[in-house]
């Protein structure tokens, strides 16, 4: 029952990820989701998230963020970045997942979904029947107060990690010392 939670790797921040791992694996689409994956919640981009971007470009992936977030907060966001986006996304339905798909233009088995959320980013992807990782939302220093979610999340990942068939469903893609 647990395992439509089940992302099929879990890593530390979106940095923590070996993109050129993937990329040879035949891996060419990124769905991001934005607020505590690439940004702390509402924030603007930074340079080095928007370099990182232009990096993954360089390898040879097509992005696209999905996000449940409103139209101006993802463009705002997006403004130097300059990748596809969906707004609003309604997630976890498979719906914009599958949306996300087809905009990268990409085969279904040759996407990743990346993002913070067990019970939307990564629910809504193996509902897509899609790849995905799941990073530790980003918490600002000081940050005391985690929602009710995040206590399903730990305990949904502490009965992930030993469940050894759906850990590492992407071979050895994490970076060491990240
Ligand atoms: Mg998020």
């Amino acid at each position: 029952m647990l395992k439509e939670f089940y992302p099929y790797e879990y890593a530390r921040n979106v940095f923590a990820i070996d993109y050129k791992k993937l990329a040879q694996m035949g891996y060419t689409g990124l769905i991001f989701d934005v607020d505590n994956t690439l940004v702390h919640h509402g924030d603007d981009s930074t340079p080095k998230v928007d370099s990182f971007f232009a990096w993954l470009h360089k390898l040879g992936f097509k992005t696209i963020l999905l996000s449940d977030n409103e139209k101006s907060r993802v463009e705002r966001f997006n403004k130097n970045i300059r990748t596809q986006y969906i707004c609003d996304a309604g997630k976890p339905d498979p719906k914009g997942f599958l949306k996300a798909v087809e905009l990268l233009g990409e085969p279904k088995d040759k996407v990743v979904c990346i993002g913070d959320q067990i019970v939307t980013d990564i629910k809504g992807a193996n509902n897509a029947g899609l790849a995905s990782i799941l990073v530790h939302f980003i918490r600002l220093p000081g940050e005391k107060h985690i929602g009710k979610r995040r206590y399903i999340e730990y305990f949904v990942m502490w009965t992930w990690k030993h469940r050894r068939k759906y850990r590492h469903r992407l071979g050895d893609i994490l970076r060491s010392g990240k």
